[in-house]
């Protein structure tokens, strides 16, 4: 029997070749310099942080390139795989808008794009047809080796500090002739199939990584499992080899986690004669621990998790534009002096990525985040605010949907200015800091009163104050000269300067005088600009909280 032979027995209904496919696939038509981007997730758990990070770094080069952005479902490894997984990865992408040009969405039945499948497991029959070829040309081969079997080898390797794997004299079926292996199959024995690997572990070459510069590896000797037995689908490095160079993506954005099997992949690609992509290894998203440094866990952390910044309200360009800073050092700069610039216009350079590790910073995003939400408009403010409760809050969202332009109103409060306030990182914040403006809210409330001051003496300051001085329609100066009117009135002193010099003429200030008023009507010691609250309340309102206390 031929290996010929033996490909035929172990896959009788591949007839199709690999030409067959580089002819249904070709060299994407482009512009000259497009990059082609894939995100590439597997659905065994919900997206973190880091998948996160190298799927903007996808989109952006993509897009500054005029290339394409692609999804590929990597369900390879069925029995790992979460339900709502894949879902969720389409909502993320959709969320921050960075929707991709071709994918598969099985779940609403639409597919984009022709260089699909997009989901491995429906690949099935393209990924055999190139081990058909290996094995056909006897450059792969099948292997016995039952799972004890690898287990003992796997030990008595790790006791004797020899490096893992199947290969040497550890590759016990390579030199099967074909009859030998076509009567095991044919008897019904298990197999996996292996890249029969022709490397040298002490020969070496080099590899240049665009993030992480040139580098050195030793061949690959290891004759690593191309197909796993259990369901017949191949193992990441070859999906890799098979689904990258088909679908002719030019850059590979993946997890430095993935480095060290660049020997393999670089082996893979040279026994086909295939280009390989160009490799950006992004590195591992950090966090500080008390004093240690270590690796941001999905399990520990749950800014790891992208549910937690959607939960939060963070609105997707902050989140955005904190990744971006961490993708390149540079992006602050650069946003710098182009404030009004999308993201994508940014030019990406994988050379400015730190290799030793990106420190996430919670502190940083919240200020970024506050920064973004303080420069938007009051009615996107509103948006954001509506979409984030119509999920998250929805009792607020009712309030602030019947009240929207009394809403608009208050969250324009010492907005369009020079100096906007920053109050807010999060939507979820947001009604925290505005509730007492809403008097479905305005129940059970703790009035925050300076507790210098008797009961009486505040009622007092406050009646005057309603009765004799406040008028709706008074502009800010009036408002602020009546203010003066009632603290001298009252025995207050309405110059700051003069009441330091002399605290004991006083029964107090001005700042007394208007804490009082703000505390009676929103029962909060802080507000933002009180003239306005106390506009947008009105009179009516004013009057009822007043009678309360
Ligand atoms: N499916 C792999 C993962 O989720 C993707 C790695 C890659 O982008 O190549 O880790």
């Amino acid at each position: 029997m031929t290996t010929k032979e033996l490909a035929n027995l172990i896959f009788p209904d591949i007839t199709k070749s690999i030409e067959d496919y580089e002819r249904e696939y070709p060299e994407r038509n482009l512009p000259e310099g497009a990059k082609v981007t894939r995100f590439a997730p597997s659905p065994t758990g919900f997206m973190h942080i880091g998948n996160f990070l190298s799927a903007t770094i996808d989109y952006v080069l993509a897009k500054q390139s005029k290339g394409i952005f692609y999804l590929r479902n990597e369900d390879t490894d069925s029995s790992r795989e979460i339900e709502g997984a894949v879902e969720y990865i389409r909502h993320v992408l959709e969320h921050y808008d960075m929707v991709p040009e071709e994918y598969e969405y099985r779940d609403i039945n639409e597919i984009k794009g022709i260089y699909g499948p997009y989901i491995q497991s429906e690949r099935k029959t393209i990924y055999h047809t190139f081990i058909k070829y290996l094995v056909s040309e006897g450059k792969a081969y099948p292997c016995f080796l039952t799972q004890e079997e690898m287990d003992s080898i796997r030990e008595s390797q790790a006791k004797d500090k020899r490096r893992i794997g199947i290969y040497g004299r550890y590759a016990k079926y390579r030199n099967l002739t074909p009859d030998e292996a076509a009567e095991r199959i044919k008897s019904g024995e298990k197999y996996t199939i292996r890249l029969k690997s022709t490397g040298d572990f002490n020969k070496k070459f080099k590899f240049n990584d665009l993030a992480n510069g040139e580098m050195e590896f030793p061949e690959n000797d290891i004759d690593i499992p191309i197909m796993k037995s259990s369901n017949l689908l191949p193992t990441y490095h070859f999906a890799h080899l098979v689904d990258d160079h088909l679908m002719r993506t030019t850059h590979v954005v993946r997890g430095q986690e993935w480095i060290s099997s660049i020997p393999v992949h670089y082996e893979l690609f040279k026994t086909f004669g295939f280009k390989m992509p160009k490799y950006i290894h992004i590195p591992l998203i950090q966090k500080k621990d008390g004093e240690k440094i270590r690796k941001i866990s999905k399990r520990l952390d749950q800014e790891a998790r992208m549910t937690y910044y959607e939960e939060k309200g963070y609105p997707a360009l902050a989140v955005i534009e904190y990744i971006m800073t961490i993708a390149n050092s540079n992006y602050e700069e650069w946003r710098e002096k182009n404030p009004e610039a999308h993201f994508t216009d940014f030019a990406f350079s994988p050379k400015k990525m730190s290799s030793s590790g990106a420190l996430f910073d919670l502190e940083k995003l919240d200020n970024l985040s506050k920064n973004y939400l303080s420069k938007l408009k009051a009615v996107e403010v509103y948006d954001l605010l509506r979409n984030w409760s119509e999920k998250y809050d929805q009792d607020f969202c009712t309030l602030i949907k019947e009240y929207k332009d009394y809403t608009i109103d208050i969250l324009n409060i010492e907005r369009e200015q020079k100096k906007p306030r920053k109050d807010y990182a999060t939507l979820s914040e947001i009604k925290g800091q505005i509730w007492y403006m809403y008097e479905e809210l305005f129940t059970n409330v703790k009035y925050e009163f300076d507790d210098r001051f008797l009961k009486e003496e505040i009622k007092k300051v406050v009646t005057t104050y309603f009765t004799k001085y406040f008028k709706t329609e008074d502009d800010k100066e009036t408002w602020f000269n009546k203010m003066k009117e009632v603290a001298t009135e009252l025995g207050y002193c309405a110059d700051m300067k003069a009441y330091k010099e002399n605290p004991e003429n006083y029964k107090g200030n001005i700042a007394d005088i208007s804490n009082m008023i703000r505390v009676a009507v929103t029962s909060k010691s802080q507000t933002p600009d009180l003239y306005i609250i106390l506009k947008l309340l009105g009179t009516d309102r004013i009057k009822e909280r007043i009678e309360r206390i």
